[in-house]
């Protein structure tokens, strides 16, 4: 399959004034590999799939497409959406809604975010207005489309963001849902980090002839070289009082992330830690507009202390994160490159501390690989502990 060469520059895209001003301001100096790629391909109206990592800029990826496309098609945005981006979590959807308001809003285009754990009212009401773009988490959208309040008979352009998340999350039955309501004529890009065969399958179903795009190495998981890794051999005992000096050695007000296995965990650290810094915990036992009050506070560096369990914090795009630190080492290598991936974005540096012991030794020999592969130090202990 021939796939068209990338775009090296905004300027040869040839995005409207409007738009292309927005992402010269953004200050973005030239496309991200995945963006290359995406544009290029999308441009010819062909369907993509994408293996691509968290933090590698899929979102304009597809919504400068999306923008040229609506441009194009000029449907009457009354009767219904053109672009449905779909998209795992709520925290994820309204960093997407967010970006399409940035870079599309001077050019009138609307966009319409759609989530669970917050009230329809004011989103249906959005859509009452008429919208370009939905942008949705895959339970909302199904709830809205029962009550019959949404058109998907325009959709032509549909985007499944973060697919082998929202296959994760148990979303597979309602993206399926969604689907049959939107015309088989449309163009369909799907983003994903990694590729199991459930990814696989939902492509085949869905996508018609993609080209596929891999950026990175997908069969070798690849942490990012400007993170160091340091892995630390600690007892569940002196986690905490070890935590506390990793905090305590930053600057004042760095931005923090502290990865817990369990919800009960993530509390009670953050109660710990908040008596002396500004700490907070999200996890997915906390309502919508908790989790939305938590990562504001944290975003603007209200509270530069954040203790998470994994499934709160995949993907999100805080920006300047300075460290994480795996306070419990996660349930595969995946979470953990996805968790350090939390730092040192954009080509910004940071730093990962992981604490390990004896009931970690399974993911030794996964952990060394990865080290070993971004040139990180091995400590001794895990080779023994992969060894024996
Ligand atoms: P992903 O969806 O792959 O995790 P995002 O689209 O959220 O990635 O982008 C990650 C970060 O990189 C965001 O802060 C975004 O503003 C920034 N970014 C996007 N495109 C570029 C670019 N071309 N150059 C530099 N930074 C970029
Ligand atoms: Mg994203």
């Amino acid at each position: 399959d021939n796939v068209p060469p990338p775009f090296t520059s905004f300027q040869a895209i040839g995005l409207p004034s409007e738009i292309l001003r927005e992402v010269l301001k953004a200050g973005f100096s030239h496309p991200t590999p995945i963006q290359a790629q995406s544009w290029s391909i999308a441009f010819q109206s062909r369907d993509i799939v994408a293996i691509a990592k968290t933090g590698s800029g899929k979102t304009l990826g597809y919504l400068l497409p999306a923008f040229r496309h609506l441009m194009r098609c000029r449907n009457n945005p009354q009767l219904g959406p053109t672009v449905l981006v779909l998209s795992p979590t709520r925290e994820l959807a309204t960093q997407i809604q967010d970006e399409a308001v940035k870079f599309g809003g001077s050019s009138k285009i609307s966009s319409t975010c759609l989530y669970g754990g917050a009230p329809k009212g004011p989103q249906l009401r959005d859509l009452d207005r008429g919208t370009h773009i939905v942008v949705a988490t895959p339970g909302r959208l199904n709830d809205i489309l029962q009550m019959g309040r949404v058109n998907l008979g325009q959709i032509s352009y549909m985007v499944l963001d973060e697919a082998d998340r929202m296959l994760d999350m148990g979303f597979e039955p309602q993206i399926r849902k969604i689907v049959k309501e939107i015309p088989a004529r449309r163009q369909t890009l799907m983003y994903t980090a990694t590729w199991p065969k459930e990814v696989r399958k939902i492509a085949a179903d869905l996508l018609v002839k993609p080209v596929q795009v891999n950026i990175g190495n997908v069969d070798e998981l690849v942490a990012n070289k400007s993170i160091t890794q340091h892995v630390e051999i600690i007892s569940s005992m002196e986690k905490q009082r070890r935590v506390e000096q990793i905090v305590r050695s930053q600057e004042p007000g760095s931005k923090i992330i502290i990865f817990c296995s369990t919800k009960r965990m993530c509390d009670q650290l953050s109660r710990n830690l908040s008596h002396q810094f500004g700490a907070a915990a999200i996890h997915g036992d906390k309502n919508q507009s908790e989790r939305d009050h938590v990562l504001n506070q944290f975003r603007t560096g209200k509270s530069p202390i954040l203790v998470a369990t994994d499934v709160a914090a995949r993907g999100l795009d805080v920006k300047d994160i300075r460290v994480v630190v795996n306070y419990d080492f996660p349930t595969g290598i995946e979470d953990y490159v996805h968790r350090i991936g939390r730092t040192g974005r954009a080509g910004s540096t940071g730093v990962a501390h992981t604490f390990f012991n004896d009931q970690d030794a399974k993911h030794a020999s996964d952990l060394i690989k990865i080290l070993e592969g971004a040139n990180q130090r091995v400590p001794d202990e895990i080779r023994d502990m992969a060894s024996r």
